[in-house]
């Protein structure tokens, strides 16, 4: 097998110029822990002169998986069992919206943030094509700028590489969790939603940074690890993610971190203390006082919903079949109450999973849906008497 391929694998040229290595993957663990390792997203993402963040986040968003570094390594992580001939194709599907210049499809771009808007300036033809903003990856992209963007003329060509390197690294360690995170916020195109999302989710107090988070200029704003700090749903997650920690303990981190009230924050409590689990009926049980401390609001029982959406769609063969139970469970232990329920059945939304998930769940959980509509027609028929 050859070690190396063309960037655009439809071009058969074997002179073509643009090459990158073959993407390896290596799955190990077993069962639920079961994970495929990227042994060199490195070195192909160099070759693509993009961070290896985005492409290891692009096979998440495309495959409804979680994604992680681990360890001090830094292994980069897609959450489940894939094939390399498989994330090969994804590839090329980032390549094609991330990489590739939209008008001569040359790879020699560099992605420049301006106004909210990634452009690919193509060095080969000097046209700028805009990037589908609709993409989850976008808005990742956008809170995780690359490197040479936010340092633009503070280093060397020379080594931008290794930069970028480095600085991916700190960024996906600090996007472990909100990686996942940040994937809830397209709805509907509405972009502006997604601004909104941007800024909570990016800085540690919701009062005290938005004045300055609100601009939109091309230069990361504070948002990134390697500026001012550290993203606080990301510690949340690394420190669930630590495995040693009880309910109490993560309500108490959550508190320290000012996400205790933060209905996102439980987007990432419930895909980091359920990750794994194939008994979600028990394990909700077990974990419902911790589902219910950070609020009782419609957007916190939505946001616990869109966890459990969440680990379904990363687990479907698992998980897809269980979802009138996990729902019920939900229901049945007063963690979410049936008007917030029927409002989410009304139809799938991609707020917290891709749309084909989203469909997937909402098939799979009608008949949870209808039991819940007729219960609540017999106890209205019950309140007219
Ligand atoms: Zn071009």
């Amino acid at each position: 097998m050859a070690t190396s391929v063309n960037i655009r694998r439809d071009v058969k040229d074997p002179f073509y110029r643009y090459k990158m290595p073959r993407l390896q993957s290596k799955v190990e663990g077993k069962g639920n822990g079961i994970k495929t390792v990227l042994p060199n997203i490195v070195d192909v993402a160099k070759a693509l002169s993009r961070p290896p963040t985005y492409p290891t986040k692009y096979f998440g968003n495309e495959l409804g998986a979680q994604t992680k570094v681990e360890g001090k390594d830094e292994k980069f992580i897609v959450n489940g069992a894939h094939d390399s001939e498989r994330l090969q194709s994804l590839l090329d599907g980032f390549i094609e919206r991330f990489v590739l210049c939209g008008s001569c499809k040359n790879p020699e771009t560099d992605l420049i943030i301006k106004d909210q808007i990634i452009i690919r300036k193509c060095g080969a033809c000097g046209s700028n094509s805009d990037v589908d903003m609709r993409h989850r990856l976008a808005t990742y992209i956008i809170k995780n700028p690359p490197p040479k963007a936010k340092k633009a003329g503070k280093h060397a060509a020379a080594s931008n590489n290794d930069d970028a390197a480095e600085d991916d690294v700190g960024a996906l360690t600090h996007g472990t969790a909100s990686l996942a995170v940040s994937d809830e916020d397209d709805d509907d195109d509405d972009w502006h939603c997604d601004e909104e999302v941007l800024r909570s989710i990016g800085n540690p107090g919701p009062l005290a940074q938005q004045a300055g988070s609100d601009d939109a200029d091309a230069d990361a704003d504070g948002d990134d690890a390697n500026s001012d700090g550290v993203d606080p749903f990301d510690v949340l997650g690394d420190f669930i993610g630590e495995g040693q920690h009880d309910d109490e303990a993560v309500f108490a981190k959550a508190k320290e971190l000012d996400l205790h009230t933060n209905h996102r924050a439980l987007v990432v409590v419930i895909q980091c203390v359920f990750e794994g689990s194939t008994t979600l009926v028990k394990d909700i049980a077990k974990h419902k006082k911790l589902l219910t401390r950070f609020g009782n609001s419609e957007k916190h029982q939505r946001a616990i919903i869109g966890g459990f959406e969440r680990l379904i769609a990363a687990n479907p063969d698992a998980l897809l079949s269980k979802t009138p139970a996990t729902l019920m469970a939900l229901f049945d232990k007063e963690i979410v109450e049936e008007e917030v329920f029927l409002e989410w059945g009304k139809k799938p939304s991609k707020k917290y999973v891709e749309k084909d998930d989203a469909k997937r769940i909402h098939k799979a959980a009608q008949s949870f849906l209808e039991w819940l509509e007729n219960a609540e027609e017999e106890s209205d028929d019950e309140d007219d008497e």
